[in-house]
Formats: structure tokens, sequence, C-alpha cells
């Protein structure tokens, strides 16, 4: 018998037994996939590492975390840099110097700031009703009223209307399947902006992806701990829960319980990717398709996430590309993005109650805990708890 059956093997259940096996317990590890990695798994097709449930970056402020995966791989200097393609006019994310530049013509940070402001206040006064014959403080007492009551309104308010309708209007409406106008103004409470020519989408420390690929970092993480795929613990729980005197799982929480008190909601997304005969398709790894007609909302071309090159630093003749697609979820589809709202938040404490009376189940990762995490944070959860449980 193994002292932990560990339930998926994704990163969180990965890096779970490895602590496990480092402090002498004994784990065995199944997942229902036919691979080890769970949604951060790459598989090499033409000699580039496709990340097939969509792009992964690395990226972290945790020093703990950093050095830890760098015990398992090593990692290249990618910095994610994404274009936005608006009806073929291409722009800098995340909005930066370059891509004020490109939409205005503007030269220098003040120039840019000032440019902004302008957009700002015409919006605001347009959206709080101001007209001619306000007074300069009847207009600012307007203005200082206003509450935007919708997300198309916050955006404006805050970033003018140019780079709203070019850049997040169409984006942000296929994201989430509505438009602007109908998404409350809370889901954007600040829209970065940057006045330098950085085009680093991220501000973290540490930033890479690791040479050779993600399911190469798993693999080694794993070692030597026995693993078993193509089997689903909810199917087969009779005979694998005698296996070992713990389990830890890192599924759905509430499918674990047969969604008994109704079904947490998740936002999907779709992917269609594409061998192409040709080295270079788009230049870059992550292109947004900004625009509203356009159905899909990017394009990633996974050889530029270790630029081009195999391993060994030979070009690769041909390319990969895979179109994102945002999709709504129905229970059987893969879950991807939790919807964080009052309704799902709720429905989650009451599936943590029932987990909190499971006897020698610990419930961990992105499904058991129902919550965004990304690479990093979940890595140091799976330490966390190590620590807690082991
Ligand atoms: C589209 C997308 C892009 C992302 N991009 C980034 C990024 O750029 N950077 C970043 O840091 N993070 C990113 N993330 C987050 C990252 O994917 C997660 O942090 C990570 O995959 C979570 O790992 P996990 O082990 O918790 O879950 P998973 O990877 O989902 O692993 C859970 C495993 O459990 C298995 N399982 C489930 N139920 C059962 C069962 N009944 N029996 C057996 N096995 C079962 C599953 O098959 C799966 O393999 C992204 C997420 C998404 C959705």
């Amino acid at each position: 018998m193994y002292d932990y059956l560990i339930v998926g093997a994704g990163i969180y259940g990965a890096v779970f037994a490895r602590e496990a096996t480092e402090r002498g317990y004994t784990c065995l590890i199944i997942d229902k996939r036919p691979h080890i990695g769970g949604n951060i798994y790459t598989e090499k097709i033409e000699g580039i590492n496709v990340h097939k449930y969509g792009a992964h970056i690395f990226h972290t402020n945790d020093r703990k975390v950093w050095a830890y995966v760098n015990r398992f791989a090593e990692f290249n200097r990618y910095t994610n840099s994404p274009v936005a393609n608006y009806h073929g006019e291409l722009y800098n994310l995340p909005f930066n110097m370059n891509t004020f530049s490109k939409m205005w013509g503007v030269i220098t940070p003040q120039e840019a700031m000032d440019k902004i402001e302008e957009q700002k206040k015409a919006a605001l006064s347009s959206l709080a009703g101001v007209t001619p014959e306000d007074t300069e403080e009847t207009a600012a007492e307007k203005i200082r009223a206003f509450e935007p009551s919708n997300l198309e309104e916050q955006a404006i308010s805050l970033i003018g209307t140019d780079i709203y309708e070019k850049l997040i209007k169409g984006y942000t409406g296929k994201q989430w399947g509505r438009a602007c106008t109908e998404l409350p103004a809370f889901i954007i409470k600040r829209l970065p902006v940057r006045f330098t020519f950085d085009n680093n989408y991220f501000n973290a420390l540490f930033q890479g992806i690791p040479v050779g690929g993600y399911t190469k970092m798993v693999e080694r993480i794993i070692g030597e701990i026995p693993v078993k795929l193509g089997v689903d613990y909810l199917k087969e729980r009779e005979t694998y829960r005698k296996a070992a005197k713990k389990v830890v799982f890192t599924g759905p929480i509430d499918q674990y319980f047969d969604y008994r008190l109704g079904a947490l909601k998740y936002r999907s997304v779709r992917f269609e990717t594409e061998v192409l005969d040709i080295p270079n398709y788009q230049g870059n790894a992550v292109i947004n398709y900004t625009d509203a007609e356009t159905p899909y909302t990017r394009i990633i071309e996974h050889k530029h996430f270790e630029f081009g090159k195999d391993e060994d630093g030979n070009d690769l003749p041909k390319t990969v590309i895979s179109r994102e697609y945002s999709a709504e979820w129905q229970v059987g589809d893969e879950p991807y993005y939790p919807v964080n709202d009052a309704e799902n938040g709720a429905l989650f404490l009451l599936y943590k109650e029932l987990a909190e009376k499971e006897p020698d189940v610990i419930f961990g990762g992105r499904l058991g805990e129902y919550k965004y995490y990304d690479m990093d944070q979940v890595i140091a959860k799976a330490l966390q708890d190590a620590d807690r449980f082991l």
C-alpha cells in the first residue's frame, strides 16, 4: 500500500509527489489523460514543443519557486511581447510608448500622456453629459459624479476612445462572449500603461520557457515515482482508494462529489492547431486579433517560444500555429478558467465544507481549489501544502 495516491499528473500533483517522496513517503500518481503535465503539457510536433492546452509562459517574482523549477529545467530568455492585430494594423502590447507612437505619432512620454489625458477628458465629458452651456465648474462637477455603468464606459474613462476601440473592445467582447456594454465595469479596475519603449508583458523578476518543453520539466520532477496514465479515479474509486493511505485529488472538486450541489462554472477555450510547410508564419509567438470580426482571439506560433530552433540550435523548417477561440463551457467540456463571481464563489465554499469532512483527502491545484492559479502560484501552493500536511 502506498502512503499517497496522487490523482492528477499536473504541476501540482507532480510537485506534491516529489516533496512527499523526498520526505520518505511512497506515492503512486494516476491521471485520466494519456500524458503527464496536465494543462502545461507540451507535445513535440515537427520538432516544435506545442503548448497543447494554451500558451504557457513561466513568470514569477518568487525566488523560492524560481530556484525550485531551475532544479528541473533550464529556462531560456523568452520574454512575452504580444502584438495586437486590428484589421491589419499592428500594435505592441502591453500599452507602451511603441503602442502610442504607432497610434498617434507621438514621440515623447509627455506627448503620449497629454494625448491620453485629452482622449479621457473628451470621453468623460461626453459620457457625463457635459454640454456647451456648462461652466468649467458644472462640467467638472458632472465628471466627478459620473459612475461607469458597464465595461465600455469604464475602459473609455480610463484610457480614451482610440485605444478602447482598437485594442480592447473587440478582444474583450470575444473573450467574454458578450459586448462590452453588457459586461460589468468592475472587470477592468485599472488599465496599466507604460511610458517607456518596453514590450515586456509581465512585470516579473524572472521569466522564460523551459528548454525542451514543459513535459520534460514535469518528467524530471516526477523522476522515479510510479505513474499510471489513462486511469480515471472517479470511475475506479473503489480500487484506487484502497491503494494508498491518503489521496491528493487535483481534479474538479464538484465532480469528486458527483455535482451533488450543482456544477461550478468555467469559461473554456478551443484550439485549432495546424502544421504549416513554411518556416515562419507571423514572426511572433503571440498575436492577438483585437477586432470583433475575426472569430478567434489569438494565434500562437509555438516555435517562437524557443526562437524557432530545436534544442541543439538548429533551424526548424516547418511551423505549428494554434488559433484560440474563447468558448462557453458545459459539464463534460475541458474546464479552463473558473468564473469567480459571487454565485460560483458561494457554491465553491459549500463544496469546500464537504471536502473538509472527507477523511484523508487533500484537494489541491486549480481544479481542486476552483481557483485561477498561474504555474508559479500553483507550485508555491503545492510546496506550502507539502509543508503543512507531510
Ligand atoms: C489557456 C491557459 C493559459 C495559461 N497560461 C499560463 C501562463 O502563461 N503562465 C502561467 O504561469 N500559467 C498559465 N496558466 C495556468 C496553468 O495552466 C495552471 O497554473 C496549471 O496548469 C495548474 O496545474 P494543476 O496541476 O493545478 O492542474 P492541471 O494541469 O489541470 O492538472 C490536473 C490533472 O488532473 C487530472 N485529473 C482530473 N480529474 C481526474 C480524475 N478523475 N482521475 C485522474 N486524473 C484526473 C487531469 O487530467 C489533469 O492532468 C494558463 C491556464 C490556461 C487555462
